[in-house]
C-alpha cells in the first residue's frame, strides 16, 4: 500500500472557530475551558476529515493556539527573560503572553515575521546565554495520544531543530549554535516519548530549501544521527517544502532519516537526482499536491512524477502527500455557495486536496478511478481554453510592451524642475494614504454591501468623510494631501474587485498570524480594467482645496503577492498585465488633473525568492511591472511609491532603479538605523523615512520626532527628505492621528527654520 497523507491541516476552523475563540478568550468574555474544548473539537474534526478522505495516518502537532515556531520554543521552554522563569513548565497563558506582549506590564510580545516566502507570520525564536533547553509543555504527545485514543493513526509534524534555530533571534555576536546541544536533548527526550505511539514523526526542515547557516550545514548530520537514535521504532520524516532542495540534496539524503519529503510542486527537476541517489534504506514522500495554492492538481502531470516514483522505489517506500501544510489555503471549497461554478470547478482547498492525494494513490494502486480521472481532465480541459481566462486584447497588449513605455521621459533632475508647479516646501508633509476607518464608516460599507444603503447615499456619506479627510488635513497644515481611502475595505480586494481576472470567495480564510485570518483574491485569468478605478473619488477630493492631493494606487507586485495567483502562465506574465491595468489608472488621474500619484508596493520584498541566486531576476521583474505602471506621465507628474518594512540594504539597487520621485518608507521602530545604508549609498531621488509608528497608538512628541529627522539628514540631503508616518493610518483613532500629524507638522516647520535656504519655496 502506498501511504498518503498531509504535513499539516489548517487549524483555523471552517467557520474561522478558532479565531472567534481566541479573540473571545483574550478579551475576557468566555473560559479557558471553552477554548481548549474548541481546540480539541477542531482536532478532532481534522483528524476525522483527512482519516475519511483516505489518509493513512493524520497530523498530529499541528493544531496550535497561536502558532506552531512558538509551539516549539515553548516545548523548548525558550521563554525570554522578561516573561518571567520557565520552571514548572509554560502554561497557555504564559504562552500567550509571549505572542501577544503584556500591555498591563508594559512587556513586549516577542517578534513576529513572515515564515519563508508564505504570508503566514510565526514568532522568532529568542535566544540568549542564559537559555537553558528543558522540556516545558507536553503538547505534542498529548496531541497525538488523544489522535490513538480516538482510533486514529496518529503521524506527529513539528517544526525540527535545525531549522528553529535557524530561524531564531540571537543577540550580536552570540554564537547560537552553543545552545545546539541542550536543544538536541529536549528533542531527543520528545521523540523517545512519541516512539511507541506511531510509525513516523515528521521533523520540518523547510530551512534545507534555503541557503542555510554554513553551521547549519555542518551540524546537521549529526543532529539527525543524534534523533535517529532517540526516535526508536517510530521512522523520521525527514519533511522539505517550498523549493527545490538542489544545494543540500545531499544533506538529506545523508541524514539517516527513515523518509524524506520532498517538494515536487516547486521542485519537480529534482527529482531525478533523487531517484538516482536515493539510499536504500529510505522511504519518499511525494508533495505533488500544491499546499500553498487554491488550484486543482492536474492528475496526469502528477501521475507522470508519482509513475517515475512507483517504478523505481514501489509501494513500500513511496507515499503521497501535499507539498506543505494545508494551513496556507482555506478549508472547504464546498462553502463557497456563491462563487461561479466554473471558476469554482478549477480549485481545491484543504479537504479537496486530501482526497486529490487519496485518488492519485489509488490511481497508482491500479483502482478503477475513471470517473475521477475523467472529472479531472474535463476541468483542466476547462480551465485551459476557456474564454474567461484569455483575453486577446490583454494578450496583444502585453506583447507590444516596449523598454520605452518603462522610461520616464526625463531623468530625475529634470522631472524635479518641471514638478516645481507644485509649490512644495523644504521637508513636505503628507501620509500614506488610508485615515481612520472609523465603525461609522464600515457599518455603512456593510449597510451598503447588505443592500440597506443605495449606491447614492454610500456615496453622498462617502463624500461626506472625504470632504472631512480633507478639512482636517488642511487644519493641519499638510503639504500633499490625501483623500483618506475610505471606500477600501482592502487595498488588494479594492481593485481586484474593479478587474476583470480576479474573483472572490465568501469564506476563503487562510491564517496570517494568531486569530488573524485574511481572504486572499484569486486571479485566475488574464488581468484588465473595466474602467476608471478612482477617479471620481480623487478628483473630488482635489475640487475641495487648493493644496495637491495625492491618487493612490495599489502596485501590481502587491496585488500579486496578496492574491492566489493563477498557476497556468508565468508570475511576471501576471505582473505585466496588472501594470498595464493600473498604468491606465495613473494616466487617467494625470488626464483629471492630479499632479502627484502615489502607487504602493507594500508587499515588494514579500514576493522575493527563498534562495539568493534566484532574487536578481524576481527583482528585475518586478522592478519592471512598477515602471511599466508608473512611466506614462509626463515629467511634471509626481510619482509616489511607498513600502512598508524596512529591510532595504539587499534591495536598495532595485528600490533605486524603480525611479519612482518619492519614496516613503517604514523606519520609526528602528529609528531610523535603517537609513546607514544612505551612507554608502545616496539614494538619487526624494525619499520620506517614516517618523511615526502607526502600529502603535502612542503619540510620538514633536522633539522626537525633530531628533529623527535630523538624524535622517545625515544620511539624506535636505532637498530629498519629505516628512510622513511609517505607513496608513486606517487602523488608528482619530485623536491620536490627529495629536501626532500635528506633531509631525510641527517639526516639519521647526526643521525648515533651522534649515531655510532661499528660494525652497517655503512661502
Ligand atoms: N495607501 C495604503 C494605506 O495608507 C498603504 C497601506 C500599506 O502600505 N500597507 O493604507
Ligand atoms: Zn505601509
Amino acid at each position: 500500500m502506498i501511504n498518503k497523507h498531509i504535513p499539516g491541516f489548517p487549524r483555523i476552523g471552517v467557520r474561522r472557530e478558532l479565531k472567534k475563540a481566541l479573540d473571545a478568550y483574550w478579551r475576557g468574555s468566555s473560559t479557558r475551558d471553552a477554548l481548549e474544548a474548541t481546540g480539541r473539537m477542531l482536532k478532532l474534526r481534522h483528524w476525522s476529515i483527512q482519516e475519511s478522505a483516505g489518509m493513512t495516518f493524520v497530523a498530529t502537532g499541528d493544531f496550535s493556539f497561536y502558532d506552531h515556531v512558538l509551539d516549539v520554543s515553548a516545548m523548548l521552554g525558550a521563554l525570554p527573560e522578561r516573561f518571567g522563569e520557565a520552571t514548572g513548565g509554560i502554561g497557555l497563558d504564559t504562552y500567550f503572553r509571549m505572542a501577544r506582549g503584556d500591555a498591563s506590564l508594559n512587556i513586549p510580545a516577542m517578534e513576529m515575521t513572515k515564515w519563508f516566502d508564505t504570508n503566514y507570520h510565526y514568532i522568532v525564536p529568542e535566544i540568549t546565554s542564559s537559555f537553558k533547553p528543558s522540556l516545558s509543555t507536553l503538547k505534542i504527545i498529548e496531541d497525538t495520544r488523544e489522535a490513538l485514543k480516538a482510533g486514529y493513526h496518529p503521524k506527529p509534524v513539528l517544526v525540527g531543530p535545525v531549522t528553529w534555530l535557524s530561524l531564531a533571534k540571537a543577540p550580536d555576536g552570540y554564537n547560537r549554535w552553543e545552545k545546539l546541544d541542550g536543544v538536541i536533548d529536549v528533542y531527543c527526550e520528545v521523540l523517545s516519548r512519541l516512539d511507541g505511539l506511531c510509525n513516523w514523526i515528521q521533523v520540518d526542515e523547510p530551512v534545507l530549501n534555503t541557503d542555510m547557516f554554513p553551521e547549519a550545514k555542518e551540524v546537521f548530520i549529526d543532529v539527525y544521527r543524534r534523533l535517529n537514535r532517540a526516535s526508536g521504532d517510530a521512522g523520521l520524516l525527514l519533511a522539505t517544502y517550498f523549493e527545490a532542495l538542489d544545494e543540500n540534496l545531499d544533506l538529506a539524503l545523508a541524514s539517516g532519516c527513515r523518509g524524506l519529503h520532498a517538494d515536487f510542486v516547486r521542485g519537480p527537476h529534482i527529482l531525478d537526482r533523487i531517484l538516482d541517489q536515493i539510499p536504500e534504506t529510505m522511504t519518499l514522500s511525494a508533495g505533488i499536491v500544491d499546499g500553498r495554492n487554491i488550484w486543482r492538481t492536474d492528475f496526469r502531470q502528477a501521475l507522470d512524477v508519482l509513475a517515475k516514483i512507483g517504478k523505481k522505489l514501489g509501494k513500500e517506500r513511496f507515499m503521497i502527500a501535499a507539498n506543505c501544510s494545508l494551513m496556507h489555503v482555506p478549508v472547504d471549497l464546498e462553502c463557497e455557495k456563491s462563487l461561479d461554478p466554473e471558476l469554482k470547478s478549477w480549485m481545491a482547498f484543504a479537504v479537496q486536496k486530501c482526497e486529490e492525494v487519496d485518488v492519485l494513490a489509488e490511481i497508482l494502486e491500479g483502482w478503477d478511478c475513471c470517473e475521477a480521472m475523467d472529472e479531472n481532465r474535463e476541468a483542466m480541459h476547462s480551465r485551459r481554453s476557456s474564454t474567461r481566462v484569455t483575453n486577446p486584447e490583454v494578450i496583444e497588449r502585453c506583447a507590444l510592451v516596449t523598454e520605452k513605455m518603462k522610461r520616464r521621459h526625463a531623468g530625475y533632475a529634470e522631472r524635479k524642475k518641471a514638478q516645481q508647479w507644485l509649490g512644495l516646501p523644504l521637508f513636505p508633509t503628507t501620509t500614506i494614504g488610508s485615515f481612520p476607518q472609523t465603525p461609522d464608516i464600515r457599518r455603512k460599507r456593510r449597510q451598503f454591501l447588505d443592500g440597506e444603503l443605495s449606491v447614492k447615499e454610500y456615496e453622498v456619506f462617502l463624500k461626506d468623510v472625504i470632504r472631512e479627510v480633507i478639512e482636517k488635513q488642511e487644519r493641519l497644515g499638510l503639504d500633499v494631501l490625501v483623500h483618506g481611502e475610505p471606500e477600501r475595505n482592502d487595498m488588494v480586494e479594492y481593485f481586484g474587485q474593479q478587474m476583470d481576472g480576479f474573483c472572490f470567495t465568501s469564506n476563503g480564510w487562510v491564517q496570517s498570524y494568531g486569530s488573524r485570518c485574511v481572504k486572499p483574491p484569486v486571479i485566475f485569468g488574464d488581468v484588465s480594467r473595466r474602467k476608471p478605478m478612482t477617479v471620481e473619488w480623487i478628483e473630488f477630493a482635489q475640487s475641495l482645496t487648493r493644496k495637491p492631493v495625492k491618487g493612490m494606487l495599489t502596485g501590481p507586485v502587491t496585488m500579486l503577492c496578496w492574491s492566489f495567483v493563477r498557476d497556468d502562465i508565468a508570475r511576471p506574465e501576471v505582473a505585466r498585465q496588472i501594470a498595464l491595468a493600473v498604468g491606465d489608472e495613473v494616466r487617467d488621474l494625470e488626464a483629471a488633473g492630479i499632479g502627484i500619484i502615489q502607487i504602493d508596493e507594500a508587499a515588494l520584498s514579500e514576493g522575493m525568492p527563498l534562495k539568493k541566486k534566484d532574487r536578481a531576476i524576481y527583482l528585475d521583474w518586478a522592478v519592471d511591472a512598477f515602471r511599466l505602471a508608473s512611466s506614462g506621465v509626463s515629467n511634471a507628474t509626481q510619482i509616489h511609491t511607498h513600502m512598508c518594512y524596512s529591510e532595504f540594504n539587499e534591495i536598495m539597487d532595485a528600490i533605486a532603479s524603480m525611479d519612482a520621485d518619492v519614496i516613503s518608507i517604514e523606519a520609526s521602530r528602528s529609528r531610523m538605523e535603517l537609513l546607514e545604508v544612505f551612507r554608502d549609498f545616496s539614494y538619487p531621488n526624494e525619499i520620506g523615512p517614516g517618523i511615526y509608528d502607526i502600529h502603535s497608538p502612542r503619540v510620538p512628541p514633536k522633539v522626537e520626532i525633530e531628533a529623527l529627522l535630523e538624524k535622517a539628514l545625515c544620511f539624506i540631503s535636505k532637498e530629498r527628505l519629505w516628512v510622513n508616518p511609517d505607513c496608513g493610518l486606517k487602523t488608528r483613532g482619530w485623536s491620536e492621528t490627529m495629536a501626532s500629524l500635528e506633531n509631525m507638522v510641527a517639526a516639519a516647520i521647526a526643521l525648515r527654520r533651522s534649515h531655510s535656504v532661499a528660494g525652497a519655496g517655503d512661502a
